[in-house]
């Protein structure tokens, strides 16, 4: 199955993938993991990571939407929901430089608790500093099933305040980011618009959508609407 969207064209397919040592670490650098972790290094099984989310991925980066900062800092991640239990696949940590991503560029997130700041990944990456946040997403909607996060400042700065708005006191990675987006979830203006701006993290932009595509053409439209 194909997705065309204006000049890209998303490849749907599926291959599944697969997931044992556990580290518990927890670091509090900007842009890098700020949750306690428990990570299963290991090949994720074929079909966990599918072709359309590496290669919305891989367009996202050509984009400059996901990407690395010249201090060598990665920005932007991308989800999608995997099985039950609010399961999710997501770009690695530290994978912004990777022009194109493969299914060992990603993480399964099998369980996950806000309020304790904590996840269960594997993979051979541990999962986007951001997980958290997605996390707020799929366990807030069971139809949400594809999350979005870029970086671009300009939209960023048009946006903010005019879409649904998290507080600028409230930073990336941290539970109160994944309450102040499961509280904005819960609004008829962020229901309808599936797009938020975190003021708090400076050009952080998330789409989400009941599919892949309808996160990326939400992203899009905005992306490519003269909007900024
Ligand atoms: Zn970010």
């Amino acid at each position: 199955m194909f997705l065309m969207y204006d000049r890209r064209i998303l490849i749907f397919h599926c291959s599944f993938v697969a997931a044992s040592a556990l580290n518990m670490i927890n670091l509090p650098e900007e842009g890098y993991i700020k949750y306690s972790i428990a990570f299963h290094e290991e090949k994720l099984d074929r079909g966990i990571c599918d072709t359309e989310l590496i290669e919305c991925r891989n367009t996202l980066h050509q984009l400059k939407l996901i990407g690395v900062y010249p201090d060598g800092v990665g920005y932007g991640n991308i989800s999608r929901r995997s099985g039950e239990h609010n399961q999710f696949v997501i770009s690695g940590t530290q994978t912004g430089n990777i022009t194109s991503a493969t299914e060992d560029h990603f993480s399964l997130v099998s369980h996950f608790e806000i309020k304790n700041n904590s996840l269960t990944c594997s993979g051979k990456v541990k999962a986007s500093s951001e997980a958290l946040t997605h996390a707020a997403f799929y366990e807030a909607y069971t139809n949400i099933n594809a999350v979005i996060h870029v970086h671009h400042f300009l939209l960023w700065k048009k946006l903010l305040h005019i879409i649904s708005t998290t507080d600028e006191k409230i930073l990336y990675g941290t539970p109160a980011m994944a309450n102040a987006v499961k509280r904005l979830l819960q609004t008829e203006k962020l229901q309808k618009e599936k797009i938020l701006v975190m003021a708090g993290h400076s050009e952080g932009i998330f789409t989400f959508g009941n599919s892949l595509q309808e996160a990326f053409i939400i992203l899009m439209q905005y992306f490519e609407s003269k909007y900024y």
